[in-house]
């Protein structure tokens, strides 16, 4: 598994959507898939999947907080709560701050909702990549294209189409993998099985996914230069699959295209596919710029990279109050380490403060941890001063920096 100190394994992602899109339904079956991939990762005592669905059904999965970590691939994916559907409060501005990805998710039938624009200017405000995810394909009047097409008329996004959808409404059996040109189905205990469905089944099909792959290999190349240079030498289907990942990546961290994918969270079609888009297209910490934070004795410009042997920089995103341990102060560490019994400077209130326990809260536990570092979220126990919006720094820095930009911005007129 993952050491605490590689940030290149982190994902720091929010998932977003119009109410009733499916945003609930997707997270809840994120924590579903990834639970039981952890845990058979992990134990080898004769659990079985089915154990672990059981007990996750009794104890009902924890979805309420304001970031909950999951492990994929390897990967830490930490989730971050954002606030659905409302305005420009400073709230959403600061969730937003903390993210360095998200996932919009799509309702299929209905395409590009009003809060989906919202909530996609608000992003795109923060330059912050995202991929979609087009859900509910097995509802009555679901269509990938029209969605595709309203997010280039109306958000005037880049969609990088990586699926279809093999068969729609109740006829919807899985994708096609337009980067393997295979498909992928779910199997009832959450596995997925990759068939050779366009290359064996019918011509129809192999026609329909060869020509979205070469839509795919054009849309990547418009906006990313290395794709482009390949793709005039050798034509779309030369492309070759690394090539088109490291092109997608590039383009979505980059602000410059969105990645597209299909399924239906409610039952299970694509939400592996999905945590795999999260890990290959979404920043990790390391592809973020430098954070920029200004000296609160002279208002000087300070760096802080994302890394360990930096001065800890976090910052304090939501405090959640807990009936047991009293609140919860949910930190995003940007640079630096931030370690148990740390005596910490708020620099924003003039306050020490000292952190008797750091919690990473998952799906169906709290896990006490010693030191959350760069990159990385966790919830601090004991800060009794510190609320949303402050920036901590370790007591004895020399550098008493501050977070700017955290006041509520103008509203934007779109
Ligand atoms: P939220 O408001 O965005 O959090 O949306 P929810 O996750 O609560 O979903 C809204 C409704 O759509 C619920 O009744 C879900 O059961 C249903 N739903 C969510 N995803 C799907 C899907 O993929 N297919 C179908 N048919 N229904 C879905």
């Amino acid at each position: 598994m993952q050491s605490s100190n590689d940030i290149a394994a982190i994902r720091d992602i929010g998932i977003m959507a119009h109410i009733d899109a499916g945003k609930t339904t997707t997270t809840e079956r994120v924590l579903f898939y990834t639970g039981i991939s952890h845990k058979m990762g992990e134990v080898h005592d004769g659990n079985t999947v089915m154990d672990f669905m059981e007990q996750e059904q009794e104890r009902g999965i924890t979805i309420t907080s304001a970031a909950t970590t999951c492990f994929w691939r390897g990967n830490r994916i930490n989730l971050i709560d954002t606030p659905g559907h409302v305005d420009f409060t400073i709230e959403v501005e600061r969730s937003l701050r903390v993210l360095d990805g998200a996932v919009a998710v799509f309702d299929a039938v209905a395409g590009v909702q009003p809060q989906t624009e919202t909530v996609w200017r608000q992003a795109e405000r923060y330059h912050v990549p995202r991929i979609a995810f087009v859900n509910k394909m097995d509802r009555v009047g679901a269509t990938l294209d029209r969605t595709v097409e309203m997010m280039k008329s109306v958000l005037h996004a880049h969609p990088m189409v990586v699926q279809i959808p093999n068969g729609l409404e109740s006829a919807f059996t899985g994708v096609i993998d337009l980067l393997l040109m295979e498909e992928i189905v779910w199997t009832d205990d959450g596995g997925t099985q990759l068939t050779r469905a366009p290359v064996t089944e019918a011509h129809e099909l192999h026609t329909e996914a060869t020509l979205a792959r070469e839509a795919l290999v054009e849309a990547v190349a418009e906006v990313d230069d290395e794709t482009m240079n390949v793709f005039l030498e050798t034509g779309a289907a030369g492309v070759p699959l690394d090539l088109l990942k490291a092109g997608l990546r590039r383009a979505t961290i980059a602000n410059k295209g969105v990645a597209v994918l299909c399924g239906t969270a409610l039952k299970n079609k694509g939400i592996q596919p999905l945590l795999d888009a999260v890990i290959d297209y979404l920043p990790s910490p390391l592809d973020m710029p430098p954070v920029i934070a200004r000296r609160k004795a002279d208002d000087g410009e300070v760096q802080r990279r994302p890394a360990v042997d930096e001065p800890l920089l976090a910052l304090a995103f939501k405090v959640v109050h807990d009936p047991h341990r009293g609140p919860l102060v949910f930190l995003r560490v940007y640079s630096g380490v931030l370690k148990v019994k740390d005596a910490i400077q708020n620099v924003t209130r003039d306050r020490k403060e000292r952190v008797n326990k750091l919690l990473q809260v998952h799906a169906n536990k709290m896990q006490e941890i010693d030191e959350v570092s760069a990159g990385n979220i966790a919830a601090a126990v004991g800060l009794r001063f510190t609320t949303t919006g402050d920036t901590v720094v370790v007591a004895t820095d020399r550098e008493q920096v501050i977070l700017p930009g955290l006041e509520i911005p103008e509203p934007v007129i779109f």
